[in-house]
């Protein structure tokens, strides 16, 4: 077995490996770039090595020096993760060069499997129906649009050295041919460093659904039965499940037997993913192989009760794969949801930032490396987390999904968490009939929603909870001590019996009336709706309760409150003066609870974005806290071995400009 492997990634996927290297006694070391330095992933590896700036160029994709901390950190082995270096031939060469194991497939066949024109005429060898299309790709424009032609509209352009969805454009009018032609070789270029194209005829409504096959050294190939993936937003998946629903045995026996046929015929080795798509009338089309472990591996693992990289470890290191076909049984299904750092309801644009706080459900699998204080870069992928759902059915695995996003609890950051409980709540999704333009369809109705009045009332029921915490008998106009001014006759208003609170969402300032309270519930009405507010705290700060029955859960900043309402982020400020948030550059805030074991600077110093200010201990690690913006320090409100909140005003800065003076 191998004895110590390098992870060449970063993030969940380090956990998922670690995992199982530390159930088989393998020793793993990790990678960071300057960006991940703190990154929670590092925390059990036997060693870690930084490898680099944040930009993946200077890190995660420098083969040279990645292979060269395999080698000072004592590695055998290097595991590629996915994404980044997984699907480099010239990795995965260097690897092997450099006298090291490389946990995935031959070079050649990453070489030969990764680009898509030479995959097609491998599997059309095989016997496996492929998408009618370009034989061979090409990035002259002249060329491409004679194809188009050719084989009839409409068509798709493909990447011929794409993945992860990017870079595809669907042409389905002669008109602006040569325009989108032109454009999507630009596409290509800048995303892969590679114009050429692959023209295909466009499916229309495909399913999409692959086979996950292992190889070993010894010639033996087996499948471990298919995925479903056809919830994708411009194709890339967001859902996956196994095993696909509704798919006849027949066409089911046609898929994975298409795909052994295609592995056995290149002698592949380690985990592979054939990719198909499957037209209306049930005729299916080889789409591309995937040389690695794929982010939606766990679904297969849940049916099979097998654990894919530990296959991958031991065929890496030369064993025989560790079951036979006839011995490998799928049971029961299993669903698995990306959880994505993005706004939905701005074209999904990634939404970097600090996590303040996250409380994971209970009761199903859940695959992250984040935690409360986790930065999420922009320099990385906006994935943050996957939760699976299990169970003997379809509709099970759905159920045990659903709540496990309803009780996800993450606060601080955009999330599309609240559009994939949508998502999952759709008839068509339940009724597992859809296809890999569904989600895109059915985007109006699942993406919107205004949460705001409700996270109004949270305000108001917080400030109700937090003025008189034990005996509500003493929340009343009439008797002295209940709020900040008690004999104020503000609060003798019938409307608001027991005062208002104003907070700013986005740019609309919203007022809530406090209408009533009894031990356990505020009544509180924010314009013409009544709202019913629990609320209770737990020992690190975090707020939780329901509104009118819809979970909620908050931090209370110096001069504002983080909300979410099932999964949707809501930001109040309740401030009535110019300082904000610390993305509007003046406050730098505690990213949790934790002390404050260095103070940095002092007022007067001019600072640079992104340099350390103050540092707080939490879960025994340090937490630089960096300056929002170019500035001056115009205040420290913190001093070392202060214990401090999270969101709490650590520093404020004033304006750069204001101060250049001259
Ligand atoms: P594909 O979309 O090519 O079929 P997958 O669905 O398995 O393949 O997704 C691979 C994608 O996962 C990559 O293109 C990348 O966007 C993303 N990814 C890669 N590495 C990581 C990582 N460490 N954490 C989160 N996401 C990652
Ligand atoms: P990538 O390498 O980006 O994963 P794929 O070839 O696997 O590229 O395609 C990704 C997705 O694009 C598929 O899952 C499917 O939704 C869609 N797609 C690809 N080819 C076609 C096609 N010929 N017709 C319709 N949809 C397609
Ligand atoms: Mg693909």
């Amino acid at each position: 077995m191998l004895r110590r492997v390098l992870i060449a990634n970063r993030g969940e996927i380090v956990r998922r490996i670690a995992r199982t290297c530390n159930r088989l006694g393998v020793e793993h070391v990790a990678v960071y770039s300057e960006a991940d330095a703190c990154a929670a992933y590092l925390r059990d590896a036997a060693a870690s090595v930084c490898i680099g700036p944040a930009p993946p160029s200077q890190s995660y994709l420098n083969i040279e020096r990645i292979v060269a901390a395999a080698h000072e950190a004592g590695c055998d082995a290097i595991h590629p993760g996915y994404g980044f270096l997984s699907e480099n031939a010239a990795f995965a060469r260097a690897v092997e060069s450099a006298g090291l194991v490389f946990v995935g497939p031959r070079p050649e066949t990453i070489a030969e499997l990764g680009d898509k024109a030479r995959a097609k005429a491998i599997m059309a060898r095989a016997g496996a129906p492929i998408v009618p299309g370009s034989s061979e790709a090409t990035d002259d424009a002249a060329r491409i649009a004679a194809i188009c032609r050719e084989i009839g509209l409409p068509v798709l352009l493909k990447p011929a050295a794409g993945g992860g969805g990017k870079g595809m454009t669907v042409i389905d009018g002669a008109d602006g041919l040569p325009e989108a032609i032109a454009s999507a070789i630009r596409l290509a270029k800048a995303n892969f460093g590679d114009g050429r194209l692959l023209v295909e005829r466009y499916i229309e409504r495909p399913r999409h659904v692959e086979v996950q096959v292992f190889g070993d050294s010894h010639g033996n190939v087996v499948h471990l039965f298919e995925r479903e993936c056809s919830l994708q937003r411009r194709h890339q998946k967001i859902v996956e499940e196994a095993p696909a629903p509704h798919l006849n045995r027949m066409l089911r026996d046609d898929l994975l037997k298409a795909a052994v046929h295609g592995a056995q015929a290149i002698g592949y080795r380690n985990a592979g993913t054939f990719e198909f798509i499957i037209a209306p009338d049930d005729s299916f089309y080889f789409l591309e192989v995937n040389t690695r472990l794929q982010v939606e591996h766990p679904v297969t693992e849940e049916i099979t009760g097998l654990d894919l990289v530990e296959w991958q470890l031991r065929a890496a290191a030369g064993e025989r794969l560790p079951l036979r076909q006839d011995e490998i049984e799928a049971r029961g299904h299993a669903i698995e949801c990306r959880i994505y750092a993005e706004d939905p309801a701005a074209q999904f644009r990634p939404s970097p930032g600090r996590i303040l706080r996250v409380i994971w459900p209970r009761g199903l699998r859940v695959e992250t490396a984040v935690e409360d204080g986790t930065e999420i870069a922009s320099h990385y992928d906006p994935m943050i987390a996957k939760l699976i759902g299990c169970g003997a059915t379809r509709a099970d695995a759905l159920a045990a999904l659903r709540a496990g996003l309803a009780e996800t609890r993450m606060v601080g950051l955009t999330t599309n968490v609240a559009f994939l409980s949508a998502l999952l709540q759709d008839t068509q999704v339940k009724e597992g009939t859809v296809h890999t333009g569904y989600v895109d369809s059915a985007l109006d109705r699942l993406a919107h929603g205004d949460d705001a009045p409700a996270a109004v009332a949270c305000a108001g029921a917080l400030s109700l909870v937090q003025a008189q915490p034990s005996d509500p008998a003493r929340v009343s106009p009439w008797s002295a001590g209940a709020c900040a001014n008690p004999f104020d006759r503000v609060w003798l208003d019938p409307d608001a019996p027991l005062g208002r609170v104003a907070a700013r969402c986005g740019r609309k300032w919203m007022t809530a009336r406090l209408l009533d309270r009894t031990r356990e519930a505020a009544r509180v009405a924010v314009h013409d709706d009544e709202f019913i507010v629990t609320a209770a705290r737990d020992s690190d700060g975090l707020w939780s309760g329901k509104v009118n029955g819809r979970s909620w859960s908050a931090v209370t900043m110096h001069n504002g409150i983080e909300l979410v309402i099932e999964g949707r982020r809501v930001r109040l400020d309740t401030s009535h003066d110019a300082e904000s948030f610390a993305e509007s550059g003046v406050a730098a805030l505690a990213p949790m609870p934790g002390i404050v074991v260095s103070v940095r600077v002092a007022a007067g110093d001019r600072v640079e974005k992104g340099q350390t200010l103050i540092v707080v201990e939490a879960m025994k690690m340090e937490n630089p806290v960096a300056a929002p913006a170019d500035g001056v320090v115009a205040e420290v409100r913190c001093s070392r071995g202060a214990s401090v909140t999270a969101g709490q005003v650590l520093v404020l800065l004033s304006n750069d400009a204001q101060d250049n003076g001259e």
